[in-house]
């Protein structure tokens, strides 16, 4: 064995206070709030971070499209999904967006705020990356990179952790913060669970979330890249009513829909084709009209327009490609002619049309894939951890944070939410 060997050898022997598995969101805020609770106590930290990629927060300088939105001014327990969301939302209520927003501050990452998102004011999602790292680094956390995990095993109240590289290291208490397996490119296989599982832990199973949807609709070709407001309900053939509804910008590509409210009716629909049920979106694109308002609306612009081209007055009111789709699935022709048509067709096809702009029916038939999730329903289920110190009952000194964790925030900074505060729960404790 050369030296080097040796070293390194005796130097994975040392069993550390903390390992943490993972340097995304929630374990680079594990490890700032692990060695400020020892140095502050006047103890030298002894915090080591395995990271499987070959930097940290890979995914975490990508977020909110660059810029990070890490947290929101609105905050409810319907922001956090789970099969147990009021855990949840107490554990929020522990470390809470209020007290996110001040950590940072004091390390120098200043918050702005856009309709509740809240983003750093220089909007580069980079900077927490580099700001956590730059500082947990300072504080005394050793980190080592290209350690990817493959095993964890306990004994005599050790806990020793298994690379790729065939590298073990030793330590007292383990925090877990590998997230799931939305996005796998930034290093977030999901390869944890099937550890985990067999360890003995419960794993709800780990769906996409906050993903676009596949549908069937045969105009996608024309209305590809159209963005549209409107109001999305989900439903499912199985329970026979509304499962969530929201309003907000919708996007039409090549082979379905995404957009604000897509993404976060996302985990709804996917559990309902997990389930066998058929499901799909009413689109309403004049939520603040009634059917019969809106067909006066239409019927009495038209006519008072006088001989002008019915379909050039309705393309003034309607993004025109969907006027393109509604014509074709009503058998209607106005766009190209301007024949003068008597009041009663206009009344009737102008129902017609009403009808569908109040509820275009786009059924689901599958999702775009982890690859394109931003997030991941299900994971370690919460029953097992204490709220009060994100501890596993089962294997004292062994912790979880993030995503990894059977929580999934909606669109609006609430998964990283989940990230900080679990982070910072489990490394303070
Ligand atoms: C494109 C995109 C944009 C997003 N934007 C936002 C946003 O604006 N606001 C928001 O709130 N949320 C956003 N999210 C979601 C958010 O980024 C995640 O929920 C959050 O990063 C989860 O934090 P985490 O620390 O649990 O996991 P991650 O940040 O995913 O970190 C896990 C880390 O563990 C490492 N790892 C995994 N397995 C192993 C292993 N076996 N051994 C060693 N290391 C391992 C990974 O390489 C990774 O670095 C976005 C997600 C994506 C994909």
């Amino acid at each position: 064995m050369s030296d080097t060997l040796i070293r390194e050898y005796h130097r994975s022997r040392e069993v550390h206070d903390k390992i943490i598995i993972g340097g995304g969101a929630a374990g680079l805020m594990a490890a700032y709030s692990a060695c400020k609770i020892s140095t502050d106590g006047g103890f030298v930290p002894d915090v080591l971070l395995l990271e499987g990629k070959e930097i940290v927060g890979k995914k975490l300088a990508a977020t909110g499209n660059g810029k990070c939105n890490f947290t929101n001014m609105y905050q409810d327990i319907c922001c956090y999904r789970s099969d147990n969301s009021a855990k949840a939302y107490r554990i929020i209520n522990n470390f809470d967006n209020q007290k996110t927003i001040s950590l940072f501050r004091n390390l120098g990452i200043i918050s702005t705020e856009r309709k509740g998102y809240c983003y750093p004011i220089g909007e580069q999602a980079r900077t927490f990356r580099d700001v956590l790292k730059e500082r947990v680094i300072s504080l005394g956390t050793v980190i080592y990179t290209e350690k990817y995990v493959i095993g964890i095993d306990k004994s005599d109240s050790v806990f020793s952790v298994t690379c790729s590289d065939l590298s073990v290291y030793y330590s007292k208490k383990l925090i877990i913060c590998v997230g799931g397996s939305a996005a796998p490119v930034f290093g977030t296989d999901g390869n944890m669970f099937g550890l985990l599982e067999k360890m003995g832990f419960k794993i709800i199973k780990p769906k996409p979330a906050l993903c676009g949807l596949r549908t069937d609709c045969k105009y996608l070709k024309i209305l590809e890249g159209v963005r549209l407001k409107c109001e999305c309900s989900l439903y499912s053939s199985k329970r026979g009513n509304i499962i969530y509804k929201e309003q907000g910008e919708i996007i039409f590509s090549k082979n379905g829909i995404s957009g604000i409210p897509i993404l976060n009716l996302s985990r709804f629909a996917i559990n309902e084709l997990d389930d066998g049920n058929k499901c799909g979106v009413l689109l309403d694109f004049f939520p603040d009209m009634n059917l019969r308002k809106l067909k006066d609306y239409l019927t009495s612009t038209v006519i008072s327009c006088g001989d002008g081209a019915v379909g050039v007055v309705l393309s003034a009111l309607v993004n025109d490609k969907l006027l393109k789709t509604l014509f074709r699935e009503l058998s209607i022709d106005y766009d190209t002619s301007s024949k003068v048509y008597d009041v009663r067709t206009i009344r009737n096809e102008l129902g017609r049309l009403s009808e569908m702009l109040k509820s275009f029916n786009v059924n689901i038939i599958g999702d775009t894939g982890f690859e394109n999730a931003q997030t991941t329903q299900g994971g370690v289920i919460l029953k097992e951890i204490d709220e009060n110190n994100m501890e596993s009952y089962k294997y004292p000194g062994l912790y979880f944070a993030g995503e990894v964790l059977d929580v999934d925030g909606m669109c609006g900074g609430y998964n990283l939410q989940w990230a900080w505060t679990t982070g910072y729960i489990a490394g303070r404790n």
